[in-house]
């Protein structure tokens, strides 16, 4: 007699309508592991939970209504840094970044905080996105940092007994500079024969604390024969908002980053901070569901570039001037992986005569910067940073670059903790506006930077450094309490053997520099 097997009926997800995470999406990954090694959060911890397969499977158990939407849920897709260093890595090519980003937004509506996290998270996203806040916000901190008074709380040991997200935010403090109320020059005629006619995101922390990296943006821009267009009053693009699943709030900042880009009739929008670029890139993900914005939102996505694609998309022809300085190169997560952009960066740092460049060990792991993650999280935020900061001291480089501005700011932090505070750090277009203008090492620091040590701007060129071996590494940090796993959630595949650095279909080959956390995402040039 045939046995009867009793179907149990489909259980309700445990998302709500809108957006749940695709089930297609879902169903892509086939938990081979293969991202894990690639996983900062699991780099630190070690825990299936805490890596991409083990936050895709409680993705799944939620959609198939086998795992509520509770604290547990919340805690593992919060400690996700949105890196998306585990798409780089997956070979099956999971596009994690959709499926965190409906998460995230699914959390914010469904799974309440607790009151002082709310109010972080309200005072950190009715501050950041708007620069008129962000220059009246200013203004005190000028003062702070002028009047002495932020090295002697900081001497003082005092932050040690703040909050740790009031201590975090101190110890991100970038520079106020003295022209933090001035707005960038909405319109940069070329400086040579005009060949396009591109805009440029000015940004939102951006074009209050970085505004000098604005203005090197422009001057490159224009040395390559671009008339640049800045629209005045451009709103943040909603990156901080979308990756902490603020959709709404995003949205309305992209439709209105949108129409001011249109107004101004340009060939393209160049961007020079990666987040930024990653957010305006999927725009037309974003403004889906809207009829009237969609189609426009996909037109203006297709002509965002990040700085460093742009300038290797177009012939240059502006001269380079030698700049005889060893420099190590930082990947911005939302620009090798978010974006793909690993190549140009280094192509157009390879142009600059007399530039050494040094590659970091681990360079693909997460600095720990995140947008707000290093604000929301500052503890495993400040071990990746101290890891980070470790392999980059091993370099011997005279500065370090990256092409995103919160990453300067979060290996800043880290280079003063390491007691390196003399190293500093540069957007590349910086360096690229220095070398067309001719500019001396020294010259660029004293513009840029607190002052190059002569030992280091005199010193011969020094060979490639090792990768930092890993006694060499920061110790390992116990894991914060107030982020301990729970020991409720445990998957099928925790108790298969950890990976090894796989070889990937894609060409996201691991290898191994003295860490199985490499992969690059092409073969880079021969670099010191
Ligand atoms: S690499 Fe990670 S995300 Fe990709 S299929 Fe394997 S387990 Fe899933
Ligand atoms: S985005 Fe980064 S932190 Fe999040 S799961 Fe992927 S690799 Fe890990």
């Amino acid at each position: 007699m045939p046995q009867l097997t009793t179907i149990e009926p489909a259980k309700p997800s445990s998302f709500d309508a809108h957006h749940p995470p695709d089930k297609e999406l879902l169903s892509d990954c086939v938990h081979c592991g293969f991202c894990l090694p690639a996983c900062p959060t699991y780099v630190l911890w070690g825990e299936e939970m805490d890596s991409p397969r083990g936050r895709i499977y409680m993705m799944q158990s939620a959609a198939q209504g086998n795992a509520p939407l509770d604290q547990t849920f919340r805690l593992h897709m919060d400690n996700c840094l949105g890196c998306m260093a585990c798409m780089t890595a997956c070979p099956s090519g999971v596009q994690y970044d959709k499926l965190i980003e409906d998460t995230r937004a699914q959390i914010e509506r469904n799974i309440p905080r607790t009151p002082a996290d709310s109010l972080f998270r309200r005072v950190l996203f009715s501050t950041f996105p708007y620069p008129a806040r962000l220059r009246v916000l200013a203004a005190p901190l000028f003062l702070y940092q002028r009047s002495g008074l932020q090295s002697l709380v900081r001497r003082s040991g005092l932050l040690r007994l703040a909050p740790k997200r009031i201590a975090a935010m101190e110890s991100l403090l970038p520079v106020v500079p003295a022209n933090f109320a001035r707005k960038h020059p909405t319109h940069t005629a070329p400086s040579t024969t005009p060949r396009l006619r591109v805009g440029m995101l000015t940004g939102c922390v951006q074009q209050v604390f970085f505004s000098h990296v604005n203005a090197a943006t422009a001057r490159v821009l224009a040395a390559e024969g671009c008339e640049v267009i800045a629209p005045a009053n451009q709103p943040c693009c909603g990156a901080l908002m979308v990756h902490s699943g603020l959709d709404d709030q995003a949205a309305a900042m992209g439709r209105r980053i949108i129409a001011l880009f249109e107004q101004a009739n340009v060939d393209t929008i160049v961007i020079n901070a990666a987040g930024c670029g990653s957010t305006m890139k999927q725009y037309g993900h974003l403004l889906r569901d809207d009829p009237k914005w969609a189609a426009r939102a996909h037109a203006f996505s297709a002509k965002c570039r990040d700085i460093t694609e742009f300038l290797t998309e177009l012939p240059s022809i502006a001269p380079r001037n030698p700049l005889p300085i060893r420099i190590a190169y930082h990947d911005a997560c939302h620009l090798r992986h978010a974006q793909g952009v690993f190549i140009q960066p280094r192509e157009l740092l390879s142009s600059i005569p007399g530039l050494q460049i040094a590659e970091i060990a681990e360079s693909s792991l997460c600095c720990g910067s995140a947008g707000v993650y290093n604000l929301l999280q500052p503890e495993p935020a400040q071990q990746l940073g101290d890891r980070k900061v470790t392999h980059l001291l091993a370099t011997h480089a005279d500065a370090v670059v990256s092409a995103n501005p919160g990453c300067l700011l979060q290996l800043m932090s880290g280079l003063r903790r390491a007691n390196q505070k003399e190293i500093p750090a540069f957007h590349m277009v910086e360096l690229l506006d220095a070398s067309i203008r001719g500019l001396s090492p020294d010259q660029l620091i004293r513009g840029g930077g607190p002052t190059l040590p002569k030992h280091r701007s005199t010193q011969p060129a020094q060979p490639a450094a090792p990768a930092t071996p890993s006694s060499k590494l920061p110790p390992a940090q116990p894991r914060p309490s107030s982020q301990k796993p729970s020991a409720s959630f445990r998957t099928p595949v925790e108790s298969a053997p950890k990976p090894t650095a796989p070889q990937s279909p894609k060409g996201s080959q691991l290898h191994s520099a003295g860490s199985p956390i490499d992969p690059p995402s092409a073969s880079p040039p021969a670099f010191a």
